[in-house]
């Protein structure tokens, strides 16, 4: 389908996006997930212990920039990790969230997949972001990458 584009302020180069340099290894992060189309790294402000952000590695800004097989991927991908993560935190469940587009809050313009794990215990709580020490996020990378198929 062509014609409307979805507007978004944080839309950048892939020179410039923070996630493709992820993806080349200038920035660090705590990659859980990788393969040869696909990347998984825990978010920097997580909603819980264990959310994680999935990103095809080539650079697009939003599901409208993608191929089908390539949405395919990348949703097989997030759920492929989204059993590490909930058998890594000992969570009950987890959230997909997916946003495109600057009026749906998307602040990093390369399309993402947020796999936000949640328990029975904050079942009804309002989500916020939380602080995870250092050393935290990267055992519980190294636990999520161990239990990944
Ligand atoms: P969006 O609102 O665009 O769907 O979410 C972007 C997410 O990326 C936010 O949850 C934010 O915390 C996360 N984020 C922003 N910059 C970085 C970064 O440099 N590294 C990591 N790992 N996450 C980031
Ligand atoms: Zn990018």
């Amino acid at each position: 389908m062509k014609g409307k584009r979805i507007f978004n302020s944080a839309s950048v180069p892939s020179e410039k996006c923070i996630f493709c340099r992820i993806v080349r290894g200038e920035l660090p992060s705590n990659r859980v997930y990788e393969d040869e189309d696909y990347i998984a790294f825990l978010d920097i402000n997580p909603y819980s212990k264990g959310h994680t952000l999935v990103c095809p590695k080539r650079h697009g800004e939003t599901l409208w920039d993608m191929g089908e097989d390539e949405i395919g991927g990348l949703f097989a991908a997030a759920s492929k990790v989204s059993r590490a993560i909930v058998e890594a935190t000992g969570s009950d469940g987890f959230r997909i969230l997916q946003n495109n587009g600057e009026a749906a809050n998307q602040v990093v313009g390369h399309v993402h997949v947020h796999v936000i794990p949640v328990t029975m215990e904050n079942k009804s709580r309002f989500m916020s972001r939380m602080s995870v020490s250092a050393s935290e996020m990267t055992a519980l990378a190294k636990s999520i990458w161990e239990s990944v198929g």
